[in-house]
């Protein structure tokens, strides 16, 4: 099978995108339910082997759930164990109680499919592909949908929980759900690609639309399949449905702003944390690792806001200059070079040095697991913006807060994107479509809202702002979950 192939050819997966009771929920037992859980690591993809002690005995399982006895409880892989590590400390601090925890750490719903394409050479290929709905008690699920060789059912499944923290701590009434399908998009033609798209929605119908689960783009995959599935779903229910999923192209019911829309977010929350600080953001000096849509999104609008950006660094090197780069010289440069590397509006600098440059602020928006115990020691930085899903390990997290670092978590800070995509899913519905100004006020007074619930949880609890965020998170998801009360 091609997907097998190519799956020994290629390195890990980028996490992509990857959302609780309020503190003044009545719940009496801080315990989790009979599970004993330790986890030392959120992305796996590095450390293959589970860093979870879960006692096992015979029968265990079926007591811990209280679940009846021929009923077993499926077992987690190494990255959804992270994930219910972090859900843990939050709900250990919301003296969350035994059934809202169980409810919460099992996925609602994992779908599995088969998806036999025909190939430009005549082939018949079948391609594996999953969709997850990890909790839809606030509103429909919602996450992307990523093509890569090392998709997996454990990825899909934690990265679809974070999706339900990350809306529920941005306060928009979604769900979190993830797809994926195993394959190498590089290795597909378009058409390929196109009739692998469509296939997938076909047998993942049922189960997606705009009340029920709503895809948008993840890793490797682009506005263009975002179109292809909006087309396959409408010729499935015999009208246009452009609500099905966001990060279309604007044209097509996309919203303005999306795309800018996760920078945007990061420039709120870090001008926000500035202003707690103390830290004037007008002068504040800013080092950026990655120079994508999310990095280079970040440094346009921070250097608006009047920081100084005095560090990009990318997958080819990077660039330093102490008075400020010139963001839009450099935005151009890397258009047409494809790195940062070689502008010349600055000296050049190695991807490590960034770490430890004497800076106001550190914007990781490149990839998972880039702070680690080997640079976290040299960081200098008094704020942390994780603008890249999972950038940070728990151990250089512990760490650097220690230290006194404002670590602005993922969930938080690179939640600006899933808030404009749930404008978009709003303005399809509503069959309006909003201006620039509206999308962006909007967006504002979301983020400020979201940083200054996880400030003040944090502040309440004495808590770091990762935990805090999933408190605030669990809180929303596990109050609904008790108003709305036990179906059957
Ligand atoms: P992108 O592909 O547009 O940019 C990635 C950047 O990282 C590029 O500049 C690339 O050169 C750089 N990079 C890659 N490997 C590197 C390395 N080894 N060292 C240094 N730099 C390296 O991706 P993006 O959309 O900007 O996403 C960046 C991160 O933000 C990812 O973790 C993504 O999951 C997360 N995120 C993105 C969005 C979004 O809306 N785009 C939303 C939420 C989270």
């Amino acid at each position: 099978m091609r997907s097998a192939r190519v799956n020994a050819e290629l390195p890990g997966v980028p996490r992509g995108e990857p959302e609780p009771l309020t503190p003044n929920l009545e719940l009496p037992n801080p315990e989790p339910p009979n599970r004993e859980l330790r986890t030392t690591h959120r992305t796996p993809n590095q450390n293959p082997e589970p860093r979870t002690e879960l006692e096992h005995e015979p029968g265990r399982e079926n007591r811990e759930q209280g679940t009846a006895d021929n009923v077993l409880v499926p077992e987690h892989g190494p990255l959804f164990a992270a994930m219910l590590h972090e859900f843990d400390g939050a709900a250990r601090i919301l003296n969350l109680e035994p059934g809202i925890w169980r409810i919460l750490t099992h996925p609602k719903r994992q779908i599995v499919v088969s998806c036999p394409v025909q190939m430009d050479n005549g082939d018949i290929e079948v391609f594996t592909g999953y969709r997850v709905q990890y909790n839809i008690t606030l509103g429909p699920a919602k996450g992307g949908i990523r093509y890569h060789p090392d998709v997996s059912l454990d990825e899909v499944t934690a990265l679809a929980a974070w999706m339900t923290w990350k809306c529920a701590v941005a306060h928009i009434p979604f769900g979190g759900g993830k797809g994926g399908i195993v394959c190498d998009p590089t290795r597909l033609s378009k058409r390929e690609l196109e009739a692998l798209t469509r296939r997938y929605v076909a047998e993942i119908m049922d189960a997606i639309g705009p009340e029920k689960d709503v895809p948008a783009p993840d890793v490797n995959t682009n506005d263009q399949v975002m179109a292809w599935i909006m087309d396959t779903y409408s010729m499935h229910v015999g009208h246009t449905a452009t609500a099905v999923v966001t990060g279309k192209p604007v044209e097509l019911g996309g919203s303005l702003g999306r795309r800018e829309a996760t920078g945007r977010g990061v420039m709120i929350v870090t001008r926000e944390a500035a202003k707690h600080l103390g830290i004037d953001i007008k002068g504040a000096t800013i080092a950026i690792q990655g120079f994508g849509n999310v990095g280079s999104v970040s440094a346009e609008l921070l250097a608006a806001a009047g920081a100084r950006i005095v560090a990009v660094t990318d997958w080819k090197g990077g660039v330093y200059n102490e008075k400020g780069l010139d963001v839009a010289a450099l935005v151009e440069h890397t258009r047409q070079h494809k790195t940062v590397a070689g502008f010349a509006g600055g000296t050049p600098l190695a991807n490590d040095e960034l770490w430890e440059l004497d800076v106001d602020v550190l914007i990781p928006a490149a990839l998972e697991n880039q702070i680690t115990m080997d640079n976290a020691p040299r960081i200098r930085a008094r704020i942390l913006t994780e603008g890249a899903n999972g950038p940070t390990t728990p151990d250089a997290h512990d760490h650097l807060h220690k230290r006194g670092v404002f670590v602005i978590p993922d969930i938080l800070a690179n939640a600006g994107g899933v808030t404009v995509s749930y404008f978009e899913w709003v303005q399809d519905r509503y069959g309006y479509f909003w201006d620039l100004t509206d999308v962006n006020s909007r967006l504002e007074k979301k983020m400020c809202e979201a940083f200054d619930d996880v400030l003040q949880t944090s502040l309440r609890h004495n808590v770091d702002l990762r935990t805090a965020a999933y408190v605030v998170a669990v809180a929303r998801v596990g109050t609904v979950t008790k108003m709305r009360g036990m179906y059957a």
